[in-house]
């Protein structure tokens, strides 16, 4: 597209030339950015959105930023090695108890009727609420942490990988169904690969990707490895050396030290 395909047309509105349409009128959420493409899409509630892909704004690296480790916890967003604890806001209580109000109400509705295709809209209402909540959370927290450190490391969790089923089949069921099920629920609810994308968009260069073995288990003071799984312990205690600590923080401690 050319700069000359989109422009204002008073406070909040703008025109972009869709081409075999002529001038699309949009009110701008943000200011418009020297964009090289835009893309129209429609969401689940049918509202329209234009978005002008622009070249990230790189985030310049800090003189005082030093080397922060971020693990993708599952009783929390995001650990970080300072200690902080990220949560990713999703739907309050109340919401989710709507939610499941409307979802059993659609279960039982007639296929077809007009009370099921409601029922479906005012659903997809609060799960693209969720969505933008989500979006808002990974836009903030990727400009917060490439701006304030130098190095940022991430445990490399291979998402793909660890959200397909482990079910297995009749023939060759899997192994750990249902803590793999819970940690695919966490990953996937909070948005870990696009928070990750952002951060290599914001902070080129200066994203490292650790690897995930054993950050977990392994103790930060000492070294020790705990044999067996940790996911589902919410404190580190070190049988080793006593050492305490919130295990996602534990973990984050030995990503930013960026050994296996
Ligand atoms: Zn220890």
């Amino acid at each position: 597209m050319k700069p000359a395909d989109v422009r204002r047309v008073n406070g909040r509105w703008s025109q972009v030339r869709v081409p075999k349409v002529g001038w699309v009128r949009f009110r701008r959420s943000r200011p418009v950015p020297a964009a090289r493409s835009y893309r129209v899409t429609q969401d689940r509630v049918g509202r329209w959105h234009v978005a002008f892909a622009a070249v990230p704004d790189l985030i310049p690296v800090p003189d005082t930023g030093g080397v922060v480790g971020v693990d993708r916890g599952v009783a929390v967003s995001a650990a970080l090695s300072t200690g902080e604890l990220l949560c990713c806001p999703g739907l309050r209580p109340k919401e989710t108890e709507r939610l499941c109000r409307l979802q059993r109400r659609f279960a039982r509705s007639r296929r077809g009727s007009n009370r099921r295709a409601r029922l479906r809209a005012r659903i997809a209402r609060v799960r693209t609420r969720e969505a933008d909540r989500r979006k808002d959370w990974v836009e903030k927290t990727s400009t917060d942490l490439a701006r304030r450190f130098a190095l940022i490391r991430v445990e490399d969790l291979r998402i793909g990988a660890m959200t397909r089923s482990a079910r297995g089949t009749p023939a060759a069921p899997g192994r750990n169904v249902a803590r793999k099920a819970g940690l695919n629920r966490g990953i996937l609810a909070q948005g870990w690969g696009l928070l990750v994308r952002r951060v290599e968009q914001k902070a080129p260069g200066r994203v490292e990707r650790v690897p995930a073995a054993f950050t977990s288990r392994r103790c930060f003071a000492c070294g020790y490895v705990v044999a067996g799984s940790r996911e589902s312990q919410a404190r580190f205690c070190c049988v080793a050396c006593g050492y305490q600590s919130n295990a996602d923080v534990n973990a984050a401690r030995n990503i930013a030290e960026g050994r296996r």
